[in-house]
């Protein structure tokens, strides 16, 4: 599914944005959490605050690193404008998936919710949108991009030992949108069980719900290197 489907408002009215933002970085050297490090002119994460408040999403919250809730209180105020029906800082957790669970026990009374990662500064506010919408069709939709690499399969002494169908295979991205009620189910889990999750749809998977692909675009990659912040500068500028 490509991003073109909208969500209606008054779905929009019973979602909430988790945008997780309490990693440390330390690959991008900062030496702040790489959320809140300057990206053209403001904290990465304000870019993908203002992506979901431009979609009609009405609220968010924000998981933070432990101790760093007033600055990031101040670094946001203007961001936490655009959300009329509540913006709510928390304490992220140990792991994401940790962060992703502190984030929703905040969210209230909802029926959907879009986790997206503040790592991703260049989501669209269609994005969140067509995920969104997806839900009519499936438990989660995920965004999601063409590989475009022959991908093979290796064993720990480096000899290949299968190359994958190409045109079956997604790299995976944010936003990820849930019905609430599943989320919530899916990350009710031993802390060993979050801790291997690499994205929340995979616990969604492990509990037998639907999940959706929506195709997105390699633009919507994950700043992770000083490199990578060079790039987002750029296409932000
Ligand atoms: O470390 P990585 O880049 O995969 O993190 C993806 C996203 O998850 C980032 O936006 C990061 O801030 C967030 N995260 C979090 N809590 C953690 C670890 C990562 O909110 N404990």
């Amino acid at each position: 599914m490509r991003p073109t489907a909208r969500a209606s408002e008054r779905q929009l009215l019973r979602t909430a944005a988790i945008v997780v933002a309490a990693g440390s970085g330390d690959r991008l050297g900062a030496g702040r959490p790489k959320a809140f490090v300057a990206l053209a002119g403001r904290p990465m994460v304000a870019w993908s605050l203002a992506a979901i408040a431009t979609a009609g999403v009405p609220r968010a919250i924000v998981a933070v690193p432990p101790g760093h809730g007033a600055a990031a209180e101040e670094a946001l105020a203007a961001a936490a404008a655009g959300f009329p029906l509540g913006f709510t800082l928390v304490e992220g957790g140990t792991t994401r998936s940790e962060s992703v669970r502190n984030a929703l026990a905040a969210a209230g009374d909802v029926d959907a919710v879009a986790v997206h990662d503040a790592a991703r500064p260049l989501a669209s506010p269609e994005l969140f949108g067509a995920t969104l919408a997806a839900l009519d069709h499936a438990d989660a939709a995920i965004a999601a991009a063409r590989v475009t690499d022959t991908i093979k399969e290796a064993g720990p002494d480096g000899v290949v030992v299968r190359t994958h169908e190409r045109s079956r295979l997604w790299a995976i991205q944010t936003p990820q949108a849930f019905r609430a009620a599943v989320l919530r189910r899916a990350l009710d889990v031993a802390d060993d069980v979050l801790a291997q999750a690499t994205d929340d749809a995979w616990l969604v998977e492990r509990a037998g719900g639907s999940v959706r692909i929506v195709e997105s675009a390699p633009a919507n990659f994950k700043v992770t290197t000083p490199a990578d912040l060079a790039v987002a500068e750029q296409m932000l500028a």
